[in-house]
């Protein structure tokens, strides 16, 4: 069964070790990420993007998706379904559809309206037992034109969005999605520092979490990260050795062309970037 992200978040900060939320595309993206979080005994946050639900046709097939392979696959550590970057009426959306947990992505408007909008969606999150994780301060990206640094989040504008209650804060640290530019300047840990200590226990989100230099991560997480976005670097890997496959030619050797044959070597490689991260996150053996 799913849960939300709470519980997990809290343990996390806690324990000074981050939960990895890995974005889902299909089924071989899915079954890859629960296999490994149940093979290592962690808990793990499936993100899905507005983009990524549309492609899957809609977040009622996600939800029936996750809950069956749950059941199927007897996964037993916690799993939280979660909407990425979503939009208000996103939100509402996968409220209604079953997932666990939501992402409310208000960091494009004006600070007064994300707070208005944020605390309507913390009354919805009660009612229907999620956890919600709002933004402050827009997190670039290669599709925004940001290069070079990314945004600083205002840690006054953090404390007031976290003390509306919201379960899990992202901000941007000079964080990027996406792959970082070569001129990238590295994680703002004095903006990291300042957030912590403004809003306490609640548990940050590191979005881009792909490229990023892993002293970099662990510094992030002993100053209060407990939740970290990884969804390019599957799909790096995933294309890599799809791609692999083809030139080797075997998709033309016996029934290489056998979709369950052609999709393997990608979702064996999701498999082992996820195994890396959450090892890299601390987050192995502490479902
Ligand atoms: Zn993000």
């Amino acid at each position: 069964m799913l849960v939300t992200a709470k519980e997990m978040l809290t343990k996390a900060k806690a324990g000074k070790y981050a939960v990895g939320q890995f974005n889902i595309n299909n089924l071989e993206w899915t079954k890859a990420i629960l296999q490994t979080a149940q093979e290592l005994n962690s808990p793990v946050i499936l993100g899905v993007s507005e983009g990524a639900g549309k492609y899957m046709t809609g977040y009622k097939t996600v939800v029936g998706m996750v809950n069956g392979m749950l059941e199927e696959m007897n996964i037993t550590v916690p799993v939280a379904l979660h909407l990425d970057h979503g939009s208000y009426e996103g939100c509402l959306k996968c409220v209604e559809a079953g997932f666990s947990s939501i992402m409310f992505d208000g960091s494009h408007y004006p600070i007064e309206e994300n707070v208005a909008k944020t605390t309507e969606l913390i009354k919805i999150c009660e009612e229907h037992h999620m956890s919600l994780e709002a933004e402050v301060g827009a997190i670039g990206g290669e599709e925004d034109g940001v290069i070079g640094k990314g945004e600083c989040a205002d840690p006054d504008e953090c404390k007031k969005i976290a003390d509306l209650g919201v379960t899990m804060l992202a901000a941007g640290i000079g964080n990027i999605h996406g792959k970082y530019p070569e001129n990238w300047e590295g994680l703002s840990f004095e903006t990291l520092e300042a957030i912590s200590e403004k809003t306490g226990d609640m548990p940050l989100v590191l979005h881009g979490g792909t490229g990023i230099p892993a002293d970099q991560i662990k510094k992030a997480i002993s100053l209060g990260v407990a939740k970290i976005n990884v969804n390019t670097e599957c799909q790096l890997v995933f294309a890599e050795a799809t791609r692999k496959y083809i030139e080797e030619g075997k998709d033309l050797q016996g029934k290489g062309f056998d979709p369950r044959k052609l999709l393997l070597p990608g979702t064996e490689a999701i498999k082992a970037i996820v195994k890396e991260k959450m090892e890299l996150f601390g987050s192995v053996g502490k479902a």
